[in-house]
């Protein structure tokens, strides 16, 4: 298995499935949410749709309609509230839900971007200290890859320092 951080739009990358930091009402929005809604089209509105929404630190996961991926899985991050609420056990919970639905579903390479860190105001350095601390303790022997997807440089740096300590 390769775990690698890349800079990247998610919704251009060709793996089984790209993970989506959604809302719970999984009502679209800006962001990571607004590209992969813009990207996979309309019908991933209607797949949305068919579930009562989701709560924090759980996962859904919809077909991945016009994008290369075949699915998307749709996660809830925490809002950052000061980091007394439970905010870090969400997060990691977003990433091990996410993980579990994609090995229930055969998935083998698997595409996170940074959940949280956008409007939900999550701090980069540690939510993706977190992301990568979540998914090296889990038993990833189903997957052939997973890439941490970075928008911005600042936040691709922060992966690739984590990932070079053992
Ligand atoms: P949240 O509400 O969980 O904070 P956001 O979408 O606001 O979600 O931000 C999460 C992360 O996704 C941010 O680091 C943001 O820069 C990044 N992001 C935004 N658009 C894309 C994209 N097309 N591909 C990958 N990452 C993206």
């Amino acid at each position: 298995m390769t775990l690698e951080a890349i800079q990247a739009d998610i919704t251009t990358l060709s793996v089984d499935a790209i993970v989506n930091a959604a809302n719970e009402a999984l009502a679209g929005g800006g962001g990571v949410d607004g590209a992969i809604h813009r990207a996979a089209g309309p019908e991933l509105m209607r797949a949305c749709s068919r579930y009562s929404g989701c709560p924090t630190g759980t996962a859904v996961i919809t077909p991945g309609f016009r994008l290369k991926a075949r699915f998307v899985i749709h996660t809830v991050g925490p809002i950052w509230r000061g980091g007394n609420k439970g905010e870090a056990d969400l997060l990691a919970s977003c990433y091990k839900s996410s993980l579990v639905l994609a090995q229930q579903n055969g998935i083998r390479s698997i595409a996170f971007p940074s959940i949280s860190t956008g409007v939900y105001g999550y701090p980069v350095r540690e939510a993706s200290a977190i992301a990568v601390r979540t998914v090296r303790t889990f038993d990833a022997s189903a997957f052939t890859k997973i890439i941490f997807c970075c928008f911005d440089r600042p936040t691709l740096d922060l992966y690739l320092d984590l990932l070079k300590e053992d």
